[in-house]
């Protein structure tokens, strides 16, 4: 199997013969399109299967999203330091969490966590509207231009505190919180449309957390737990600076 580029090799990756792709390449193709390859080829190896999914991520160059120090690491499957302390998720979780979100072109998500605008820039390629908020004005400002720059006019950044939810859109198709929650935010709960989806990682700051998928149907809203994930605290209220 031969792939040209890293969108023949995206047709290919459903062939058996996958992990030996990148090696066939000929010398002096191992630049930053191999990496690329590299980096959709170890999601895809991981369990991410919906193409969807995977197109959207072939389409975000995350190294808009990265501090400029970090740009020759954009496409390793890393989390990685961002302004105001905080941090862009790792590839793997992005694609896991957005792939759990089950999002259609009809739908208006809500993210909670914008941080870079990178999750964000995902879910505007597989979503009509994305809404999302971010307590740090200087991040919500950054990754407003970066959304901008690539032409991602879905999207809409808010600074505010995603805790108290943004009833103004509400309700929404799809919730995904970015920061993790010690306990399950029952505004966001609220603005969930019937039928929809809420994907959050749930359990101690600084501590081991897991994904929780919440689904709300006509009698209620069901739990299911997925994988273990690190991330940074969802904290209460407006930054102060910054
Ligand atoms: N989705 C981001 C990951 C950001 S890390 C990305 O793709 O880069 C989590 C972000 O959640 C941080 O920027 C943090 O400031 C923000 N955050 C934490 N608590 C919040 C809250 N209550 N409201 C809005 N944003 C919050």
């Amino acid at each position: 199997m031969t792939a040209r580029n890293w969108r023949d090799l995206l047709a290919l990756i459903s062939g058996r013969r996958q992990e030996n792709a990148v090696q066939d390449l000929p010398e002096g193709m191992r630049d930053e399109s191999v990496d690329r390859m590299e980096f959709l080829l170890s999601l895809r190896r991981r369990g991410i299967s919906d193409a969807a999914v995977l197109r959207a991520i072939d389409a975000v160059p995350r190294e808009k999203f990265v501090l400029a120090e970090f740009a020759d690491a954009a496409y390793a499957d890393q989390a990685m330091p961002i302004a105001c302390g905080q941090t862009i998720s790792q590839p793997y979780v992005v694609a896991y969490m957005t792939e759990q979100l089950e999002v259609q072109r009809e739908h208006r998500v809500l993210e909670i966590g914008t941080g870079s605008g990178y999750q964000a820039a995902i879910l505007s390629q597989l979503a009509g509207e994305v809404i999302t908020v971010e307590r740090y004005r200087t991040l919500a400002e950054t990754a407003r231009k970066a959304l901008a720059e690539l032409g991602y006019d879905n999207v809409n950044v808010i600074v505010g505190d995603g805790l108290n939810g943004v009833p103004e859109h509400a309700p929404y198709d799809r919730i995904i919180v970015t920061a993790a929650a010690e306990t399950i935010p029952e505004k966001l709960v609220e603005e969930l449309a019937e039928g929809g989806i809420m994907v959050l990682p749930l359990g101690e700051h600084h501590g081991p957390q897991r994904i929780v998928k919440l689904t709300r149907g006509e009698d209620g809203v069901t739990q299911q737990e997925l994988i273990w994930v690190r991330f940074v605290p969802l904290l209460p209220g407006q930054a102060r600076e910054l």
